[in-house]
């Protein structure tokens, strides 16, 4: 199964002059945007490179319906400018794809940004010259550069598995994987549509295109626990209340377990009574949001006896929306894994589109997807589903997808991919031992994707990164790279800390496990992003410890 379609590998002409910077940033999302700005600020040449005609990483590419996130947009902002902050009006709580898409637009003609970003253009290798050192990096367009720094912002959640199903090619219909989503709307006016997966994403597509589509066939393999999201419109009043709290904001959300504003204060499980407890999820549940999760209690990634009574508290809600219909019940609400160990998605009438009467679902379970035919999906049992339109809601090769589709040949001509293929490390998700001057943001074994609410980590490495680079400069070392015993503890130190949580005994993409043969580790750091900022804030004050500069 081809699912990180490796961009060709292109070693470097060795005879074509390479154009200079000091350093290529790949990506230009929400982190590239910011890693190229904070560079440019410190009087650095940079370049950014994306395969995408414009900027948004992320909500350039997922503009599939109902793409909207889940941190609110109070929070999901950039912290660098109170004047940007607040000269952006969001129109709702949640905003929908279209409305990020223009906002980081905006920032990036704010802040002119555009003239230093090469779109269209994919990385396809970068090659460590020690001799020099300095990245050789080619590109899908045929360019060669030489950059003393190589800084990946390419996204947790930036490859797509595409190429999921054997026969996808002969299919007569339209396929569309939500991740590489075209740019002109799809209709799906009066078609049978197919929507395979249920993860946040699927959820998405689904309760959007269910009052518009003839008919929908739903192929579920794992339930999920949902939350109904509430997502109030926002004013310019209310903006401008958020506003006068930019710094209070700004501080809160670098300290919390999540980087969203609120944390887990609900007080310890185990010295409330049961009506307390049920009064502290009510009131989080009603809140709409991922505080249910992520700002309940901490317990319940830990104890199972916790996880089972949170995890009964949602079913309860669950089958109350599915009518106690035994079979949706059966098959929607998850039974075998706890609360919160997975994802949890936010949503919308989502539960209610089952009880549509022209929706349908396949149990995947008993019934796994074989091949994709012409006239539409065949199942296990030799059945086929025919549709005329498939929806690939089906997921990412999360962290280390990105960079391992790009050739990356560190020290010794070492390949990332091969070593990600074998074992997913890095330290602290910001370097990896044996790749000198290759940083990264979004990378596995940092907090990253709701364990993080993506703006505020991404901004940390971001800074981190931009002044470890002017602490080696001012020191006058041109090489830093992230020393095998650094790693080593940090990795130690990672699955320790989660391998106390229930998480890695569910199954999901935070394991690896939607990806065949992926090496099994947690891939966002889950000791929470107050202590993994304050980490990082230690190192940076005692001089990059545990990171080689010479
Ligand atoms: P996902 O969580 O990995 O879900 C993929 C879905 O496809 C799962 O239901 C999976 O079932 C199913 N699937 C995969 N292969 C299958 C097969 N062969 N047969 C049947 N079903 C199959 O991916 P996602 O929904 O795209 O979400 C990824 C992440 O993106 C989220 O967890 C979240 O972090 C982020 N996201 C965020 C937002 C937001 O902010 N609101 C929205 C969307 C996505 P199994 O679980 O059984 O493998």
């Amino acid at each position: 199964m081809n699912t990180t379609a490796l961009a060709p590998s292109v070693a470097p002409p060795a005879s074509t002059p390479a154009t200079q910077y000091d350093a290529v940033v790949i990506g230009a999302g929400v982190a590239g945007l910011y890693q190229l700005h904070r560079l440019r600020e410190m009087g650095m040449t940079v370049r950014a490179y994306d395969a995408a005609s414009g900027v948004g990483g992320t909500w350039y590419w997922n503009r599939y319906p109902g793409a909207r996130f889940d941190s609110q947009a109070e929070i999901y902002q950039y912290w660098f400018s109170e004047e940007l902050y607040k000269s952006w009006q969001p129109s709702e709580r949640f905003p929908a794809q279209p409305e990020t898409e223009r906002w980081l637009n905006y920032v990036a003609d704010k802040l002119d940004l555009k003239k230093d970003i090469q779109f269209n253009t994919r990385i396809a290798s970068a090659h460590y010259d020690e001799a020099q050192n300095r990245w050789n990096i080619t590109t899908s367009q045929g360019e060669h550069i030489q950059a003393q720094f190589l800084i990946a912002c390419c996204g947790m959640l930036s490859t797509p598995l595409s190429d999921r199903f054997p026969g996808q090619a002969n299919f007569k219909g339209q396929i569309y994987h939500t991740g590489l989503w075209p740019k002109t709307p799809v209709d799906f006016k009066g078609k049978r549509v197919a929507v395979i997966g249920t993860g946040a994403t699927g959820i998405q597509v689904i309760q959007t295109i269910a009052p518009e589509v003839g008919s929908l066939k739903i192929f579920v393999r794992t339930p999920q626990y949902v939350i109904p999201m509430q997502n109030p419109k926002y004013s310019a009043e209310d903006w401008a209340r958020w506003g006068a709290q930019f710094h209070q904001l700004k501080k809160r959300v670098r300290e919390t377990f999540a980087g969203f504003d609120y944390d887990f204060d609900a007080g310890p499980w185990a010295d409330k009574t049961p009506e307390e407890r049920t009064a502290v999820l009510e009131k989080l549940w009603a809140d709409g949001s991922l505080a249910l999760w992520l700002a309940s209690f901490p317990e319940m990634f830990f104890d199972e006896a916790v996880s089972e009574e949170v995890s009964e508290f949602v079913r309860v809600k669950m089958r109350e929306r599915l009518k106690h219909n035994p079979d949706l019940c059966k098959l929607l609400i998850p039974t075998d894994y706890g609360f919160g160990t997975h994802r949890v998605p936010l949503e919308n009438k989502y539960l209610e589109v089952y009880l549509q009467p022209n929706v349908e679902t396949v149990d995947c379970k008993q019934t796994p997807i074989e091949r994709i035919v012409p006239e539409g999906i065949q199942t296990a049992d030799g059945q086929v589903h025919e549709v005329d339109i498939i929806v690939m809601a089906v997921g990412f090769d999360a962290g280390s997808g990105a960079l391992s589709r790009i050739d990356i040949r560190g020290r010794d001509g070492r390949s990332l991919k091969d070593q990600w293929s074998q074992e997913i490390r890095t330290a602290m998700g910001l370097q990896v031992h044996g790749y000198p001057n290759l940083f990264t943001t979004g990378a596995p074994l940092a907090p990253s994707a709701a364990l993080c609410n993506m703006t505020t980590c991404l901004q940390q490495q971001v800074d981190w990164i931009s002044d470890c680079i002017a602490h080696a400069r001012q020191q006058g070392k041109t090489v830093v790279e992230a020393t095998k015993a650094f790693e080593d503890a940090w990795v130690q130190h990672h699955d320790e800390t989660a391998a106390k949580t229930l998480v890695v005994k569910t199954d999901s993409w935070y394991m690896g496990s939607n990806v065949d043969g992926k090496p099994r580790r947690l891939l966002s750091y889950i000791g929470g992003v107050g202590n993994y900022h304050a980490k990082c804030d230690e190192l940076a004050r005692t001089g990059y410890p545990g990171f080689d500069m010479r």
